[in-house]
């Protein structure tokens, strides 16, 4: 089913009132190179490729040469960006190729940063190496720790320089810049309904949800036969409840591996509940609920580690407000938003309880939850590393001494502090369920995680064209959940000297 657009392929920033997306080319690049891919994506795609001797792909990935049959756009979105409505957004870096279909899943192809769209407003269209090879690793690290996310599929040096403002010395700096090819079944956010509620175009709002659904949410025909001839009141009900449930599976396991997305608008909210739009995102080191990755949000801090779960609740509010123009059953609404609030609540227990290795069954609730609130009390001024404390707790017997690695200023006091918190912690282990507790909670908790300063190291090295560290960290993240010794400087805790460090722990906006 095609949707309105427009067929008039400019780059000039404009309105595009009644229209969906805009029809767009990429901008030639000079003299791209592929730094690397995935196969396992291209696999997923049924493509094969021979990365560096297929000039044809490495082209086409670069946005130089075109498929035939190809209709490249920019989608429209608007959203509200820290908690204020921002109006018409859209792909202002993003042109979506072609979309492919393989063993019956379709996906959209999507580069960033292949040059100017009508939703560009100030910005170049382009991206620089280092927030690429950031979506690049990060996006693949998170589908490997098992949390729904776009994938990416090859990562490009263009050849040009970008300018940009480097946000530590305020200097104009003329950056590499390259190109992400990534991919997901859809690219479509919570923004592409609301900018069309706020235009108030209700014909074609109801148009484009019911092509959503029919399109993105197709496996509702087993529960709806007749989705394609027609879409009632139960089939939006099931929708809404479907992404309130999504989006609650999506943020119980960000707060389970420490990650923090860190602009969490609601145009980077995916109606698939997929992680998408990797900018200023952080993982944990030492456990901190306030860490806030994006210097942008440093000082309300609103989309910090402990806030997600409500930022995601206030952005499914949102969604709710724009499909209420075209649907009067608010009462779809409220038991989504209430679906959301229980499934989080039962999420976060059940993971915190797998984390720990303890039974979730309700005749331990009470004991349980006491433990876990206790723990997330003591975490933050135990200063310790949110990763490597739960991997050590998967030891059979853990007593505060086999910590001391955890700590980041270990001292007498909060050694003593995690000792009668692992007493606590023993008696509540139940014999007999040890084998089963150490197989579920290395199950819930990585080994791997992305962090950041390993992510600058590869930066770094990149861009003075060495790309073994970033080979290494690919194969890393492959297997979060095992520990392989060969990568065993990739499991420590943030070295000191990474700590106040430019792009290891803090990092701006739109790069
Ligand atoms: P983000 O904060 O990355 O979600 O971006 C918010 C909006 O700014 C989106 O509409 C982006 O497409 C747009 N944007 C970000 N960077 C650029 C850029 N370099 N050129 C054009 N548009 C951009
Ligand atoms: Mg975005
Ligand atoms: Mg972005």
């Amino acid at each position: 089913e095609q949707l309105p657009g427009v067929d008039n392929d400019s780059h000039q920033p404009k309105q595009t009132p009644a229209v969906c997306w805009h029809h767009c080319t990429p901008t030639r690049v000079s003299s791209p190179t592929l730094i690397a891919g995935f196969s396992e994506v291209a696999e997923s795609l049924g493509l094969k490729p021979q990365w560096q001797d297929d000039r044809a792909l490495v082209e086409w990935l670069s946005g130089n040469r075109r498929l035939d049959d190809s209709m490249p756009y920019a989608a429209c979105y608007g959203g509200h960006q820290f908690g204020h409505w921002a109006g018409q957004l859209g792909d202002g870096r993003a042109i979506t190729l072609a979309e492919i279909t393989h063993e019956r899943q379709r996906f959209d192809i999507q580069l960033k940063g292949a040059g100017p769209t009508p939703y560009s407003r100030r910005g170049d269209g382009r991206a620089v190496l280092r927030s690429s090879i950031r979506e690049f690793l990060c996006s693949e690290a998170m589908h490997h720790l098992g949390i729904p996310t776009t994938r990416a599929l090859s990562l490009i040096r263009t050849g040009d320089k970008v300018v940009r403002d480097m946000f530590y010395d305020g200097h104009p700096e003329r950056e590499t810049g390259a190109i992400v090819c990534r991919v997901a079944p859809s690219f479509v956010r919570f923004g592409n309904f609301e900018i069309l509620a706020a235009r108030q175009e209700t014909t074609l709002l109801k148009q484009f949800l019911d092509f959503v659904i029919r399109r993105d949410f197709s496996f509702l025909k087993e529960q709806f036969p007749n989705l394609d001839d027609s879409i009632d009141h139960a089939v939006y009900a099931a929708f809404f409840a479907e992404v309130c449930r999504r989006t609650a599976t999506m943020i119980v396991h960000w707060q389970r591996v420490g990650f923090v997305h860190g602009v969490m608008n609601t145009d980077n909210m995916s109606i698939l509940g997929l992680t998408i739009d990797y900018g200023p995102y952080g993982w944990l080191d030492n456990y901190d609920p306030a860490f806030t990755p994006n210097t942008t949000d440093a000082e309300n801090r609103r989309y910090r580690f402990s806030q997600q779960p409500a930022i995601a609740r206030w952005n499914l509010v949102c969604l709710a407000n724009a499909l209420a123009a075209i649907i009067d059953d608010h009462e779809i609404f409220r038991m989504g938003i209430e679906l959301y609030d229980h499934n989080l609540q039962k999420g976060l227990y059940d993971m915190q309880c797998q984390k720990l290795g303890l039974s979730s069954a309700t005749q331990y609730q009470t004991k349980h939850l006491a433990l876990i609130q206790s723990l997330y009390q003591r975490l933050p001024e135990l200063n310790i590393d949110y990763t490597l404390f739960f991997r050590q707790l998967m030891s059979n017997h853990p007593s505060s001494a086999d910590f001391l690695h955890c700590f980041y200023t270990p001292t007498t006091e909060s050694s003593q502090a995690l000792q009668r918190w692992l007493d606590d912690y023993r008696e509540c282990l139940t014999e007999g369920r040890l084998e089963k507790r150490a197989q579920v909670m290395a199950q819930a908790n990585p080994q791997f995680i992305l962090r950041n300063y390993l992510s600058q190291i590869a930066i770094d090295h990149c861009e003075s064209g060495n790309y073994d560290p970033l080979n290494d960290l690919m194969n890393a993240l492959r297997s979060p959940y095992q520990t392989i010794n060969k990568f065993d400087s990739f499991y420590q805790k943030r070295p000191e000297w990474a700590e106040n460090k430019a792009g290891c722990s803090m990092l701006s906006c739109s790069s």
